[in-house]
This record gives structure tokens, C-alpha cells and sequence, in this order.
């Protein structure tokens, strides 16, 4: 097996329990491997760290799998499988949840959704694509779902010389599936959905909004398939516009709104919601209730400028169309920015908007999506519930 020797003081970051080891870190590789394969990781002076895979083409060359000298096969993947499964048994509702959580589980570029009967599954990185049959063996044992569907038509593949595909890894069935989440259906389109379909990591924040929207008149931007829309609904909100730039997003949502009999309170538009916020300023509208949940605007560090402006734009705006004594429901998804950054983006929207704000709420991803606290890019989503005075 190949040993990777890290330069002086690149030792640290891996004991600490980073997953990471950069092209940068390592000074010397012994002995002959095929991209994927898993080797022993060494410090400079010859101490073991741990077992990870290696993929020379990625500039995150190894993904460290255990700290300890352990052999990477089907037990392996078994026991880390059954332990990331008993936590969600425990902690959240495995109707509709998210399995395996990547690096948070230690299991590097691994991501299991479950949404009802099905698993939808992404293999990231070289070293786990390697082991994607296995894996789908053991999902099947332990979790016994109806199907399996791939979704690795992702270009972040590109960055580990795989290509990019999508189609079934077990059974053969409709690819528009059903889960409930917080008691409303939702039909997820796993073929054709964005990334696995439906975004998990909102479904504590999404129930958070409830004693918010009691009789309220709600905009729900960036709606996706209408999951806070719905909830809004279900919570007893009078009227719920909901506004997504994706057509296809926009026809799920108003089939979810007919499925749970609140088509009369739920509308959807296709816009965009940096125009539609400007509309309704315009024309002096006013919600009792404004929700953001945009996607990534930095999805890397040279990319948080222009995200500062975008989260800048659509808050003010937001703000501006809040009737006195409304709540502003507002997420940020991009790692690149942190809570801080986002909190310094809020208020500096709220002076611009001439509005008095008051957090309410703090609050980040779901409980299924656990933050490993020695890798940071772990955290990303931010979700701050604020009352506009
Ligand atoms: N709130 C959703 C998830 C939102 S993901 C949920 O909880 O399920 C971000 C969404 O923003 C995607 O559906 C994407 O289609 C949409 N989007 C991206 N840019 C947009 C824009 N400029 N205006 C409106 N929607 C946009």
C-alpha cells in the first residue's frame, strides 16, 4: 500500500480531524497506487495519521477515511453506514431525511438522501465512486428501500477526472417519488430535480416559520418545489405567493400545493426574485411574512463580493415590504459567507431600509446534516428569523 509523507507541520490539521489533504501538503509519495485507492498517511517524521483515498488528478489528493491502520472494504463501509443510519434513527424523522452526510458521517464526497421509499446517491470523489456498488449493497441491507437512483450528474465530478451521470442503481420505477415532510406531501422529481431533488437541510427551519404565519399574507422567494410555501399554508397563512426562476420547480410546486388541498391559498410564478421584490416595492405591496432562501451566490471565496451585493439587494428589498410587526424568514446556503458576514449583511440592509430589526431566531442546517466542527466547510446554511419593527 502507498504512503504519503505531508510536509512539516501539515500534520496538524489532520490530527485535529480535518478530511482534507491538499496537493500543497504532501512532499513525498512511496510506493505505486491507481487513482482511488486507498493509502496510510504519514507527518514528516514518520508518524502514522490515518487511512484515506488518494486521487492525484483532485486538488483535495486525499480524503482521510480513519485514523486508524484499518482495512478499507465492504466491513468498513458497513459499520460507518449502519452508525450514520442509527443517528438519524435518533435524531430525525427517516421518513424523509438525509443519510449520509459526507464528510460529517466520515464518509468523504458520500451523500445519501432518503425521501420515502427511495435513496438517491452521490459519489463525489474518485475513492468513494470506486466503492458506489458496494455501498448500494449495503444502503439495500440496512435501510431496505424500494429503489436506488443515482445522481452524479454533478460538474464538481470534473474537478476528479469522472464523468457526470444519473440513472437507476436499483430498480426500475417512476423517478417522481413521494415523502412527506412535516406532515405535507411532496412529490420529489429525483431525475430531474435539482441536485438530489429536494433540499433536507431546511426541514427544521421550514417547521420554525410556523408561529410566524397564522392568518399571515406570505412571498415565499426562491420556492424551489414550494416546500415553505406549503408550510406557510399548512400553518394556517391566508395567502402565499411563492416565486421561483425555474419553471420546472414552479409545476412541482403547484402540483404539491393540489396534493394537499391548498391550491386556493398557495399561488406560484415563474420570475425572477430580484425583479418580482423590485415589482412589489414598486407598487407598495406588503406581506405580513417574507421568506428568502436563495441558492449559493459564493460557491468560492473569490465569488463573496458579488454575493455580499446579491444577499444586500434582495434583504433591503425584502425588508422594504414588510408591513410593522412582520417577520423576515432569511437563509444564506454559501459556506464562503460566514454567519457574521451574513448578520453584518442583515443589518446593514436594515439601516438602508430605514427598518428597526429584531432577531428572533438564529438557526442553521438540520440535525441530519451535523456540523464536524474540525472542518468548517461542514456548516453553510443560515437561516436568521427576524421580526421588522
Ligand atoms: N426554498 C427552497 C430551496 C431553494 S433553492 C426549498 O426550501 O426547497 C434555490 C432556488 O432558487 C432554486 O429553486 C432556483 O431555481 C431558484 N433561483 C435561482 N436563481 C433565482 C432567481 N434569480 N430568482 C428566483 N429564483 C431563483
Amino acid at each position: 500500500m502507498a504512503k504519503v509523507f505531508l510536509f512539516k507541520g501539515k500534520e496538524k490539521r489532520v490530527e485535529y480531524g480535518h478530511p482534507w489533504i491538499f496537493k500543497s501538503d504532501i512532499e513525498s509519495i512511496s510506493g505505486s497506487f491507481r487513482p482511488g485507492d486507498a493509502i496510510e498517511v504519514y507527518s514528516r517524521g514518520n508518524r502514522f495519521l490515518g487511512m484515506g483515498y488518494i486521487n492525484p488528478k483532485s486538488q483535495i489528493t486525499v480524503r482521510m477515511l480513519s485514523p486508524e491502520h484499518e482495512e478499507i472494504n465492504g466491513d468498513f463501509f458497513y459499520r460507518r453506514i449502519s452508525s450514520a443510519w442509527d443517528y438519524r434513527k435518533k435524531i430525525a424523522d427517516t421518513q424523509s431525511c438525509r443519510v449520509v452526510f459526507a464528510e460529517s458521517d466520515f464518509l468523504p464526497a458520500l451523500i445519501v438522501d432518503k425521501f420515502g421509499d427511495y435513496l438517491v446517491v452521490q459519489t463525489l470523489a474518485m475513492g468513494m465512486d470506486r466503492h458506489k456498488e458496494e455501498v448500494v449493497e449495503i444502503l439495500d441491507e440496512i435501510i431496505k428501500p424500494a429503489g436506488i437512483f443515482e445522481r452524479n450528474d454533478v460538474p464538481v465530478r470534473e474537478l476528479e477526472g469522472l464523468e457526470q451521470k444519473k440513472g437507476y442503481l436499483k430498480g426500475h420505477f417512476d423517478t417522481k417519488v413521494q415523502m412527506v415532510e412535516n406532515g405535507i406531501k411532496f412529490t420529489v422529481d429525483v431525475e430531474n430535480g435539482q441536485k438530489t431533488g429536494f433540499f433536507l437541510d431546511q426541514k427544521e427551519n421550514r417547521a420554525a416559520i410556523k408561529p410566524l404565519v397564522k392568518g399571515a399574507k406570505v412571498l415565499d422567494c426562491f420556492s424551489h418545489t414550494g416546500s415553505f410555501a406549503l408550510h406557510a399554508a399548512y400553518y394556517g397563512a391566508q395567502d402565499v405567493l411563492g416565486i421561483d426562476i425555474s419553471a420546472h420547480a414552479v409545476e412541482f410546486a403547484a402540483h404539491n400545493a393540489r396534493q394537499n388541498g391548498l391550491e386556493h391559498i398557495c399561488r406560484f410564478e415563474t420570475a425572477n426574485a430580484f425583479d418580482k421584490l423590485r415589482e412589489l416595492d414598486d407598487q407598495g405591496q406588503k406581506f405580513d411574512v417574507v421568506i428568502l432562501d436563495p441558492p449559493a451566490f459564493a460557491k468560492t471565496r473569490s465569488a463573496v463580493e458579488g454575493a455580499v451585493r446579491g444577499y444586500k439587494e434582495i434583504n433591503l428589498r425584502a425588508m422594504k415590504i414588510i408591513s410593522s410587526g412582520g417577520f423576515l424568514v432569511t437563509c444564506s446556503c454559501s459556506h464562503h459567507v460566514d454567519p457574521d458576514l451574513f448578520m453584518d449583511i442583515i443589518y446593514s440592509s436594515a439601516i438602508d431600509a430605514k427598518r428597526k430589526v429584531r432577531l428572533v431566531e438564529y438557526r442553521g442546517q438540520a440535525k441530519d446534516h451535523p456540523v464536524l466542527l474540525a472542518s468548517e466547510e461542514t456548516q453553510y446554511l443560515k437561516c436568521a428569523i427576524l421580526q421588522v419593527v
